[in-house]
């Protein structure tokens, strides 16, 4: 048996990136189109170089490796990734603009990543973007993304402030877990972001926080007792709720009276249950997080092709020591596990 891989460190062994973003070269102006602004286009000022604005505002600097797939393979072949896992950038989500609206630009994302992962198979796994603000259409949006072969979805860690528990959210993790899809939490919107937007702190300290609220009202609004077989990923390993859950059960002990009125499981009894990726830059919290979340529920995730991810995806993982089969886990197969995928399609036949 041989992998479409490549020899590293002597083992022959898959790489699949489960935390990456992708947005189409061309934006439509959908400011022109629905008659308000607020939404982000794209200006591309020199070859190979474009501007991320939210109407006449700044937002990012961008690169064609944020949008070209053979620029992307070329990228991973030299990182000696196989297969990037595909999904927005959560500055497209647009859960606050009117439902039919957002169901519009992500019915435009979705059929763009279709398209890609189409193209090139073997290379890319495809998420979709969702109206989260109308969950009817998020649904109907959900099963079409089943259809044009998305393996799941990517949300928000908080939709337009509301928390992932509130009960008008349920329909959207009943669908994916009756489709098998998967979900992938990336933080947005970052609480506090108006209080400290000095120091890019919304990135250091707001996003941390968003993947542990998140997670947090998901436990303690009993999200997982509700949908056991729901398979879900949180983005930066997890934020900081890893490092938090001491905190976070003596909480659960001494105020179950705030803590538990939803839902009276100890918050630790979830460790194990949900996925995280590996992106958290440092060796000795990645060994804790393996200790801690558990070697099956990590899986490599770099943010690429931004620069606060991991330059080179999976160096900080094949630079460690592990136990036997852990690098493994780490870098495919708890991906396939999460993405009810086989390897089958990513070998050479
Ligand atoms: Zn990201």
């Amino acid at each position: 048996m041989h992998f479409k891989s490549f020899n590293y460190l002597s083992t022959v062994c898959l790489k699949i990136d489960i935390h990456t973003h992708i947005l189409p070269e061309k934006l439509p102006r959908w400011a022109d189109k629905f008659g308000y602004g607020g939404f982000i286009h794209l200006d591309h000022h020199k070859a190979g170089c474009a501007r991320m604005m939210r109407d006449d505002e700044f937002f990012r600097e961008i690169q064609e490796n944020c949008w070209d797939p053979q620029v992307r393979i070329n990228e991973s072949n030299g990182h000696k990734v196989n297969v990037q896992v595909l999904s927005t950038i959560p500055v497209l989500f647009n859960y606050w603009a009117k439902p039919k609206d957002c169901l519009d630009t992500s019915r435009f994302l979705n059929d763009h990543i279709a398209g890609v992962v189409n193209d090139f198979p073997s290379r890319f796994i495809g998420l979709g973007t969702i109206p989260m603000q109308a969950p009817e259409l998020a649904v109907k949006e959900i099963e079409r993304c089943k259809k044009i072969g998305l393996r799941g979805v990517e949300i928000g860690s908080n939709v337009n402030d509301l928390n992932l528990n509130e009960p008008q959210f349920f329909p959207i993790s009943a669908a994916c877990e009756q489709l098998g899809m998967s979900l992938f939490v990336h933080p947005w919107n970052m609480l506090g972001t108006k209080q400290m937007s000095r120091y890019w702190l919304p990135w250091l300290v707001g996003m941390t926080a968003e993947t542990s609220r998140a997670i947090c009202s998901m436990i303690f609004g009993g999200v997982f007792e509700r949908f056991p077989k729901l398979r879900i990923a949180f983005a930066h390993g997890g934020g900081a709720f890893p490092s938090g859950i001491g905190r976070i059960e003596q909480g659960y002990k001494v105020r179950p009276d705030l803590t538990a009125i939803d839902n009276d499981v100890n918050p630790k009894e979830y460790l194990g249950r949900f996925y995280i990726d590996s992106l958290v830059h440092d060796a000795k919290f990645l060994r804790y997080l393996i200790d801690v979340m558990g070697k099956e529920n990590i899986c490599l995730g770099s943010d690429y092709p931004f620069p606060l991810g991991e330059a080179v995806p999976g160096k900080l993982i094949e630079s460690m020591r592990m136990v036997k089969g852990v690098k493994e886990n780490l870098l495919f197969s708890n991906a396939l596990r999460w993405l009810d995928e086989t390897e089958d399609k990513f070998l050479i036949k």
